[in-house]
């Protein structure tokens, strides 16, 4: 902790937190979440439901960030005092108001058409008055929901709303780290909001946002992880970064007949942290803040500027010693359609093969593949150039316009590339690689080769299971399974 300066209690944090995790002071960052026990991979360690969530744009539902590609959805109706945000239904607006857009809808309403046509100005002022609502409030709103969202926690709902508001005002804020830009633009957010009654000092005000920016959470919906919005999440934001991460954070809706059986319609989706390996007692538990596929420079960089601090953590000092470790070439190689199916599968088998390898072990063999320093022929050169950024892109396109298209043969085989990448660059069990190997084996399913697609989803259902979990997962494992039985069937027959 800081110093004990920031008044939060800790018994208050801990039981927040729950028994599988314990918060210390860190050495070198604030404070750090390390495991109270053994966890394999896969442990749920944190469930949090968020203090504020703020839709990205109004193609999603203000309130609990439904699209209408989603079936609950028939069409979004903007506010018609504001109309910078659009709900799902009557009930969804209902609870917004109530959580903070009253204030926020009286403080966008004088926004001169500039600042109300800004995205970034509406969603910070919508999140702070949400946040503020939520700090005065000091219950929780929906006390019949703590049992499903919160499994972990040891305390009652208001406790536990407490907790989260406790941990919030203890998040740093770097306001002095901002730069000159964010901070004119963040003072402009607060000169427009701080005639409103419902909102902070201009001061306290400044704070928040600053949390926001170093503290805030992208939300992803789990199929297929596109972001819909952004959530304040006090207690999973005491997990820090890692380019190497031992935990990840996914997001799921609460069960639709809990909330709808308490009258709450729909919520917004809750954050699940999970382990992707395994962790031994009094590690820290760690998530990446951001996409771990960028090489070294470009993620310090861009963690330093968003979130003030410069990372250390192992990987970072690995690639120091090492800088082709990640294996990112400068050299431009495009892939011909059979040599990125052919890399592709390759890494696939090596993966398939390790498993169920320790996770040590796993890493330093991964590490030496993608070095080119093991027995693979390829050797050092090539595998920098079948791994860098421009052959990753050039395959990505392709596999994109080949999907939209509805090619199945080259979309299989550019979208096995870009799974190898994915296998080598960034940790076993990482949620990005089981999203894409899944649409990679539907588009070998439409292209007939229901042998290969199978032996994609049966990965899939086992790395799902890990980093998404049974519930985040049930529509990727619902689906794999489904396809999964139907090519048993045709092999079968
Ligand atoms: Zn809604
Ligand atoms: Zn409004
Ligand atoms: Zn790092």
């Amino acid at each position: 902790m800081d110093g004990g300066g920031d008044g939060v209690s800790e018994p208050l944090l801990a039981a927040a937190l729950g028994p599988a995790v314990r918060l210390e002071a860190s050495p070198t960052a604030h404070r750090r979440v390390v495991a109270a026990r053994q966890l394999p991979p896969g442990t749920a360690v944190l469930r949090e439901r968020p203090l504020a969530a703020t839709a990205a744009s109004t193609a999603s539902c203000g309130r609990c960030l439904a699209t209408p590609l989603q079936p609950q959805v028939t069409a979004l109706r903007r506010c018609s005092a504001c109309r910078a945000v659009a709900y799902c239904s009557v009930e969804c607006q209902r609870a917004d108001w109530a959580a903070g857009h009253r204030g926020a809808c009286a403080a966008l309403r004088r926004l001169a058409p500039a600042a109300a046509a800004d995205a970034s100005i509406v969603n910070q002022l919508l999140m702070l008055a949400a946040v503020v609502q939520a700090l005065e409030s000091d219950t929780d709103p929906h006390p019949a929901l703590v049992g499903a969202e919160s499994p972990y926690a040891s305390l009652s709902p208001d406790s536990l709303r407490r907790a989260q508001c406790a941990a919030f005002r203890s998040l740093l804020s770097h306001t002095a780290d901002m730069d000159a830009l964010t901070r004119t633009h963040l003072s402009k957010a607060i000169s427009l909001a701080s005639g409103t009654p419902a909102l902070p000092s201009a001061g306290e005000a400044l704070e928040h946002l600053g949390r926001f920016r170093c503290n805030n959470f992208e939300i992803a919906l789990p199929d297929d992880l596109a972001p819909v919005g952004e959530a304040t999440l006090p207690l999973a934001s005491l997990f820090n970064h890692s380019c190497w991460p031992n935990c990840v954070a996914i997001f799921d809706y609460p069960p639709l007949d809990l909330a709808s059986a308490a009258g709450l319609g729909c919520l917004p989706p809750c954050v699940s942290i999970r382990t992707i390996r395994a962790v031994a007692p009094g590690e820290e538990l760690c998530i990446a803040y951001m996409d771990a596929i960028h090489h070294r420079e470009h993620r310090r960089s861009l963690l330093s500027s968003k979130y003030s601090f410069w990372c250390e953590c192992p990987r970072c000092q690995a690639e120091k010693r090492e800088p082709l470790v990640n294996g990112f070439s400068a050299r431009d190689m495009p892939l011909s359609a059979s040599e990125a199916e052919s890399f592709g599968w390759s890494v696939f088998q090596w993966f398939k093969g390790h498993l169920s390898t320790a996770c040590d072990e796993y890493d330093e063999m991964r590490r030496n593949m993608l070095a080119g320093t093991d027995k693979d022929p390829r050797g050092r050169e090539e595998m920098a150039a079948y791994t860098s950024i421009a052959a990753l892109q050039h395959s990505s396109r392709h596999f994109g316009d080949a999907l939209d298209s509805q090619s199945w043969r080259p979309a299989a085989r550019f979208g096995m590339h870009v799974l190898g990448v994915y296998l080598l660059v960034y940790p076993r069990f990482q949620p990005i690689a089981s999203v894409h190997a899944l649409q990679v084996a539907k588009a070998l399913w439409n292209a007939g080769r229901a042998e290969l697609a199978s032996e994609l989803l049966e990965i899939v259902v086992t790395s799902v299971r890990i980093s998404h979990g049974e519930t985040a997962g049930s529509g990727m494992l619902r689906e794999s399974k489904a396809l999964l039985e139907m090519a048993g069937e045709e092999l079968g027959g």
